[in-house]
C-alpha cells in the first residue's frame, strides 16, 4: 500500500467532510447536504460512507476524500495529504519524500508566514513598540484580543522582515513570490509593510496565509495596505477570520459580516464571535460558498455611509443568487461596529444583530422614505426600486411571496400597480438547474458490481466466473467489468475510488448511479455468484434459441445430416450442468 493508500484508509470521509459541512444528514449509509461546490436549494450532495465518496448529482463533483480537501481547500495533493495525515495524528515520512515541486514552494510560503507572525508579534511587544500598543489601548483592543488575533508591527526600517528571512535560508526568488515585499527598479526586495500594525490573514483552518497592514503614521497615504497575492493567498476566496468564527456560526447558524479588521476584534470583543470581514475586497462569490458552509444565514453589517450601502447593494445581489438568507444590521449615528460597541456597549450591539432586519424589509424602509405612497406614480415608483432585489431571487414561488408580503408591509393591499407588480416578480425566467441524471439500473449488474466491490476475500472466485461467460459483453457495464477484470490481473487493490478514476466518464456516471443509489445491506460473493449464474443461463438460452432456429432452416432445405449435427449440439447444451 503506498502512503495515500495507507492515509486514507485510516480516515473517516463522512467525517472529514462534515468538518468542511456541518449540516450532513444520514439516510442509512449515505449522507446528503446542500453542495459546497454549487448553489441549489435542495440537496444533490452526497457522501458515500461504504464506498468512502463523495459526488453531487447537480455539478458533478466527485472523488474520494483527497479531492474533496483538495477542492475545497484548493490546495495541491500533498498538501491534502499532509493536512489530513496531521490533523489526524498520523504518521507521515519526511517531506522530501511525499511532496511536489508546487507544493515544497508553497510549504515555504506558509513557513516565510509563520516566522512573520512571530516576528512583527516581537516589535509589538518590544521597545519599539509601544506607540503601536498605545493606538491599539487607544482603539480599545485588549490584551487578550492582541494576543488571539496575533496582531504585530512592522517596524520602519524597511528590511528587518526581509533580512531575518533571508538568514533562515531562503532564496531570493522564495521571497519575491512571498506577496510580502517589493521590488526596487534595480532588482532589489524591500519590506511591503513599514511602520504598520500587522493582522494576519488566516485560511480557513487557521494558518496564515498573508497580512493586512494598517498605517500607523496619519500621514501615510494608503490606510491599509495588503499582501500582494501568491500561491497561497488568493485575495478572492478569503473571508478575514472566518477561521475562528465558523465554530460559533454553525452552532448558532447565523454569520455577522462587518467591513474590515478592527470591526471583526471589535465585534468579538462584544461576545460576537460568529464575525467576519471582507476587508475593502468586493465579496465574491468564493467567499459566499466558503461561509455558506457554515450558515446560511447572513446578518449585514457595513459601514452606513452611501459607498456601504452601494457596495451592501452589489453583494446583497450576489448573496440572494446564492440563496443566503440577508438581514441588515443598522446602527444608528452611522457608527461602524467598533465604534457602537464603544459607545453603546457590547450589549446593545448584540441586540442590534438579534432584531436586524430581513433585507427586503430594510429595503421597503429606505423606499417609503423616497416616494409618496398615496399617490399611484409613487407606488409604480417605488415597485420598481423594489422589483430588482426581488427578482434576483430564483424561485418563483419565493418572488411572489416576497413581492405579497412587500406589498403589505407597505400597506399596499390593492389595485392595479400591485397586480402589475405582482406579475412582473413571478414573471422573472426562470434559470432551470439540471436535473439529476438518471441511468437504466439493471439490478443483476448493480448486485454483481457490489459484491464486486465488497468481496475482498470471494473477489477472485467471482472474477473467475465472469471469465466463464460472455453475457457481461452486452451489458451497458461492460466496460466496468473489462477495468475490474484488467486491475485484478494487474495486481490493483480494488476500491470504488480506485476503479472509478480508471473509467470513460461515461462508465464513471453509470457505476456511480449503479452503486452509490443502492441503500440496500450488504452484497455477498455468493449474491454476485448468482447474477453471473444468471448470466451463463442467458447466455445458454439465447445460444438455443439461435440453434433451434437453425435446425428448422437444415430441416426445411432437407439438409438432415447438419440438422442432426445440430440436434446433438442442442441436447449436449442442455445436459451442462448448471453450476450451483
Ligand atoms: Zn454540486
Amino acid at each position: 500500500m503506498d502512503i495515500a493508500q495507507q492515509i486514507k484508509s485510516q480516515l473517516d470521509i463522512v467525517r472529514v467532510i462534515s468538518d468542511y459541512v456541518p449540516r450532513l444528514r444520514r439516510f442509512g449509509n449515505r449522507y446528503s447536504c446542500l453542495c459546497p461546490f454549487h448553489n441549489e436549494k435542495t440537496p444533490s450532495f452526497s457522501v458515500y460512507a461504504d464506498h468512502q465518496f463523495y459526488k453531487c448529482f447537480g455539478c458533478d463533483a466527485r472523488g474520494d476524500v483527497f479531492n474533496f480537501v483538495m477542492s475545497i481547500e484548493n490546495i495541491t495533493f500533498w498538501e491534502a495529504l499532509k493536512k489530513l495525515a496531521e490533523q489526524n495524528g498520523l504518521p507521515l515520512p519526511k517531506q522530501s519524500q511525499v511532496s511536489d515541486e508546487k507544493t515544497r514552494a508553497r510549504g515555504a510560503l506558509r513557513e516565510m508566514h509563520e516566522i512573520a507572525v512571530e516576528h512583527f508579534r516581537g516589535n509589538l511587544a518590544g521597545p519599539n513598540g509601544a506607540r503601536a500598543r498605545d493606538y491599539l489601548t487607544g482603539r480599545g483592543v485588549a490584551p487578550p484580543s492582541i494576543e488571539s488575533f496575533q496582531l504585530g508591527l512592522a517596524d520602519s526600517s524597511g528590511r528587518a522582515l526581509l533580512r531575518l528571512l533571508e538568514q533562515r535560508g531562503f532564496r531570493q526568488e522564495q521571497l519575491a513570490e512571498s506577496g510580502l515585499f517589493g521590488r526596487r527598479d534595480d532588482g532589489t526586495l524591500y519590506d511591503r509593510f513599514r511602520n504598520r500594525l500587522m493582522f494576519p490573514i488566516y485560511d480557513e483552518s487557521g494558518k496564515p496565509i498573508a497580512f493586512g497592514g494598517r498605517a500607523l503614521d496619519p500621514g501615510e497615504n494608503a490606510k491599509y495596505v495588503n499582501s500582494s497575492e501568491t500561491e497561497i493567498y488568493k485575495k478572492s476566496n478569503v473571508l478575514y477570520n472566518l477561521n475562528r468564527a465558523k465554530q460559533t456560526a454553525a452552532k448558532i447558524d447565523r454569520i455577522v459580516m462587518v467591513e474590515g479588521y478592527m470591526d471583526v476584534i471589535g465585534a468579538t470583543q462584544a461576545g460576537v464571535a460568529e464575525v467576519v470581514a471582507i476587508c475593502g475586497t468586493a465579496l465574491t462569490v468564493e467567499q459566499i460558498r466558503a461561509m455558506k458552509r457554515h450558515s446560511q444565514n447572513l446578518h449585514l453589517n457595513l459601514d452606513a455611509d452611501s459607498a456601504g450601502n452601494k457596495a451592501a447593494e452589489r453583494s446583497v445581489k450576489l448573496l440572494l443568487d446564492e440563496n443566503v438568507r440577508v438581514r441588515v444590521v443598522e446602527l444608528e449615528g452611522g457608527l461602524d461596529p467598533d465604534e457602537y460597541c464603544k459607545e453603546h456597549g457590547a450589549e446593545t450591539y448584540r441586540e442590534r444583530i438579534a432584531k436586524a432586519k430581513p433585507y427586503f424589509y430594510w429595503l421597503a424602509d429606505r423606499a417609503r422614505g423616497k416616494f409618496d405612497l398615496r399617490d399611484p406614480q409613487g407606488r409604480n415608483d417605488i415597485f420598481q426600486f423594489l422589483l430588482p432585489a426581488i427578482q434576483a431571487l430564483r424561485d418563483k414561488i419565493e418572488r411572489v411571496s416576497v413581492a405579497n408580503d412587500l406589498a403589505s408591509y407597505l400597506g399596499i393591499e390593492s389595485g392595479l400597480v400591485l397586480e402589475h407588480f405582482r406579475k412582473m416578480a413571478a414573471d422573472k425566467s426562470e434559470r432551470a438547474s439540471a436535473p439529476p441524471k438518471v441511468n437504466s439500473k439493471r439490478p443483476a449488474d448493480r448486485i454483481l458490481l457490489l459484491s464486486l466491490l465488497a468481496a475482498e476475500e470471494g473477489r477472485d472466485e467471482l472474477i473467475q466466473a465472469l471469465r466463464g461467460v460472455s453475457g457481461w459483453n452486452q451489458s451497458p457495464a461492460a466496460g466496468i467489468y473489462r477495468t475490474i477484470v484488467s486491475m485484478h490481473d494487474s495486481g490493483s487493490a480494488i476500491a470504488f475510488h480506485s476503479l472509478h478514476e480508471r473509467l470513460e466518464p461515461g462508465d464513471q456516471n453509470l457505476l456511480a448511479s449503479l452503486v452509490l443509489d443502492s441503500e440496500g445491506g450488504a452484497t455477498t460473493v455468493e449474491d454476485g455468484m448468482a447474477c453471473i449464474e444468471a448470466m451463463r443461463r442467458e447466455e445458454r438460452e439465447s445460444a438455443a434459441r439461435d440453434l433451434k432456429g437453425k435446425i428448422k432452416v437444415a430441416e426445411r432445405e432437407g439438409k438432415l445430416e447438419e440438422a442432426f449435427e445440430l440436434m446433438r449440439q442442442l441436447a449436449q447444451m442442455s445436459e451442462t450442468p448448471v453450476r450451483g
